[in-house]
């Protein structure tokens, strides 16, 4: 299945204000682990936070729902939030741990869980795992090369990125600066030619843009932990949702034909670097499959 195993698939938004305002698209990453964090379901979440030097992410363990308020928002750039899971367990003495990720991050949590070298008391302590959409993702060199130099914009001014409709935009307050998507070409990782989930199959909850109109989020809720916890959090009234049919666009045809897309291309590439005697991690073969 392009979309992978899930319960539930909705159209939702954060319902709190606050949240709206700084969140990439629904919010419902951070109203989620608020949430969580508020019910004892877990005690903090590691997620991308700021760092001294604008749009370079670090992880953070957020311990309260202003924490997640100060990390809410995309960074086009790798947050390698998986490093903090251990922090969480053994600097923070954390027993209940939720974290946000990549699919790729994600993968490598469950990884972690069924193989946990070296991280045995970390595996069993992740209780809630937000899984993010994820086309492709930049090494920060090159998402400042081609903000700066391709899109003439300071990141220092950028308040918010964003991708859509075939284009990337960098917010500055007086305009809306913006390349094709295609000139980002070639400064994507590497890696993410050959990956093969777009929509973070094995997260407890998945969410993304794609699908549903700005300001709304698309989620799927795929565990019984993340669809209890998700269910719980819109009968507390903190999320919104709305059915995911004819009246939400652009609906799932749209993330359908993004998920195949990126199954199939990357597939490809992945066969190419085959024959050339390169390496593919391994289990990439099952997700490219639907
Ligand atoms: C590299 C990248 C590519 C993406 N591509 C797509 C796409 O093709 N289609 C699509 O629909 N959605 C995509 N998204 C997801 C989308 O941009 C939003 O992150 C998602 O919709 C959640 O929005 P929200 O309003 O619920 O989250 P918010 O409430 O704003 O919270 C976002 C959370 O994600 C964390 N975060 C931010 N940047 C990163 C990062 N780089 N790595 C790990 N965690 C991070 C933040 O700390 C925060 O906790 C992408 C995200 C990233 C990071
Ligand atoms: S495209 Fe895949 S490998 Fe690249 S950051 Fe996104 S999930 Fe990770």
């Amino acid at each position: 299945m392009e979309f992978g195993n899930y319960k539930e698939v909705l159209c939702a938004r954060a319902t709190d204000s606050k949240i709206q305002e700084v969140s990439q698209d629904g919010g419902i990453v951070t109203a989620l682990f608020s949430y969580a964090l508020e019910e004892g379901i877990i005690e903090g979440a590691v997620v991308a936070g700021p760092s001294d030097e604008p749009w370079v992410p670090k992880p953070v363990i957020a311990m309260s729902k202003e924490d997640l308020i100060d990390a809410a928002g995309t960074k086009y750039t790798h947050s390698p939030n998986v490093w903090a899971l251990k922090e969480a367990v053994r600097q923070y003495g954390l027993e209940k741990v939720g974290t946000v990720g990549t699919p790729c991050q994600i993968m490598g949590i469950r990884k972690m869980q069924v193989y946990p070298f070296s991280t045995r008391f970390v595996a069993d302590k992740l209780k809630l795992l937000i899984g993010i959409f994820c086309m492709e993702n930049f090494p920060f060199a090159s998402l400042e090369t081609f903000v700066e130099e391709k899109m003439k914009v300071n990141m220092d001014d950028v308040t918010k990125m964003d991708i859509g409709k075939g284009k990337f935009f960098a917010y500055t307050g007086e305009e809306d600066n913006k390349i094709p998507l295609k000139q980002t070409h070639g400064y994507e990782q590497a890696s993410c030619n050959v990956c093969p989930d777009y929509v973070a199959e094995l997260a407890d909850v998945s969410t993304g843009s794609v699908g549903t109109p700005d300001g709304w989020s698309t989620v799927f809720t795929r565990t019984d932990d993340g669809d209890s916890i998700f269910k719980a959090a819109v009968d507390a009234g903190v999320i919104e949702t709305k059915p995911m049919d004819e009246n939400v666009k652009p609906g799932l045809g749209l993330l359908s034909k993004l998920s195949k897309g990126k199954k199939d291309k990357n597939k490809k590439e992945a066969e190419r670097r085959i024959k050339m005697g390169l390496p593919i991690p391994a289990g990439f073969d099952n997700f490219y499959k639907y």
